[in-house]
């Protein structure tokens, strides 16, 4: 069976869990600490904070910028739900926008017109994705956002490594907060790091860091300095009593686990290798299909491209999937859009409302790519997709 993506667990990622298994902490200990340095040293940004999933680290992104009942933020409808969801945890309002049909990513022109449709102060925020793994160009996104005064969470989670070049020719890693306020990672299994469930928060925002630190942990603070309550009521004379904490929001538990984090900072090691392997894989099937009618759109090799998938558009997609699935091949579906899931239809999207997002559903495609897909699968694989058209 080959699958579309997988996980890969070495020996050492195996002694590192077990190290930690056998250490003081559990949790928050110190492999958090050193996963989120090496992490923000590996991005290239100054913070990087360590919580459970990509979905929370999205979630607490919202609430550390405020994302309220009322508070309108726009988002792809190509892309995991969670982008979406993370504002309707908060009360907010996801206002979709369409897609370019040749990137696949959120598009710039959709969003100003959007924009530019509503009075100044109508939206709050943008989350764009860097979808598949190709980097978003973040510098247009937020000369857009300045003009309208809007935040940025880039949603990263397929594109660890990825960047895009700026107008200056300086490439900016995705996720290195040049250009969003904040950026979400995530290391599910199908993802290029994998911790089992985790996810990873990027900001240079100082003010941002310390509230998602507060809110990763229940929204306590255990500081002398931030404390709100007089020292009496606390329960001390001078100063205040070493057992003290306050709770001074409404935060969360979206902590990560310390063995978590040692298989995080294990496979953190070999991701630059992993990301090398994942542009030979998709440099070998841009070759191998750059003269076949079945496709369309583009399949060349793009700069800076992560290749958390690698996505064809075809004729006939259910044939070949089905295909695919007879001889094993376990391709998959990225995404159904966002906006057609029942739980948004219900609140008004249908159908009809983004045409070049629709267009793109009906004919992608995943095919199986990862950094252990040895070259023999991969041939078999391209096989049987050119066996189907011929
Ligand atoms: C995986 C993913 C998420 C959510 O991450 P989890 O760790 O599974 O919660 C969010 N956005 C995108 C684009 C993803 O691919």
């Amino acid at each position: 069976m080959i699958p579309y993506g997988k996980q890969h667990i070495t020996d050492e990622d195996i002694l590192a869990v077990v190290e930690t298994l056998k250490s003081d902490y559990l949790t928050q200990g110190p492999k958090i600490k050193e996963f989120e340095e090496a992490f923000a040293k590996y991005i290239g940004v100054k913070y990087a904070v360590a919580v459970a999933n990509g979905t929370a680290a999205l979630h607490l992104n919202c609430l550390a910028l405020g994302v309220q009942p009322g508070t309108k933020v726009i988002t792809t409808p190509i892309t995991f739900a969670a982008s979406a969801n993370c504002i309707r945890y908060c009360g907010g309002e996801v206002v979709f926008a369409d897609i370019e049909p040749d990137t696949y990513l959120l598009d710039i022109n959709a969003v100003r017109n959007l924009l530019e449709s509503a009075p100044k102060g109508t939206f709050s925020g943008i989350i764009p994705v860097d979808f598949a793994g190709r980097a978003v160009n973040l510098e247009q996104f937020r000369i857009l956002a300045d003009e309208f005064d809007l935040w940025i969470i880039e949603d990263s989670c397929h594109s660890p490594g990825g960047h895009f070049v700026d107008s200056k020719g300086h490439r900016q890693n995705c996720g290195n907060g040049n250009f969003a306020d904040l950026a979400i990672f995530s290391f599910h299994p199908v993802k290029h790091i994998a911790s089992g469930e985790g996810g990873m928060i990027t900001t240079n925002d100082e003010d941002l860091y310390k509230k998602l630190l507060m809110l990763r942990t229940h929204g306590i603070v255990k500081s002398d300095e931030l404390y709100t309550n007089p020292i009496e009521l606390a329960g001390g004379k001078d100063f205040y009593p070493l057992w003290y904490m306050e709770m001074q929001e409404l935060g969360f538990n979206y902590r990560l686990t310390d063995f978590q984090a040692a298989l995080g900072l294990s496979q953190l090691n070999r991701a630059e290798k992993g990301l090398e392997r994942r542009r030979e894989i998709a440099e070998f099937y841009a070759q191998s299909f750059k003269d076949d009618t079945f496709l369309s759109g583009s399949s060349g090799v793009i700069q800076g491209h992560a290749y958390h998938l690698y996505v064809l558009e075809v004729e006939d997609r259910l044939g070949l999937y089905n295909h695919l699935r007879e001889k094993h091949v376990f391709a998959q579906i990225h995404y159904v859009p966002t906006h057609l899931m029942p739980y948004y239809q219900q609140l008004g999207w249908k159908l009809g409302d983004f045409p070049k997002a629709e267009a793109y559903y009906e004919k992608c495609i995943s095919l199986p790519i990862y950094p252990t897909l040895t070259n023999e699968e991969q041939i078999y694989v391209i096989q049987i997709i050119k066996e189907f058209y011929a």
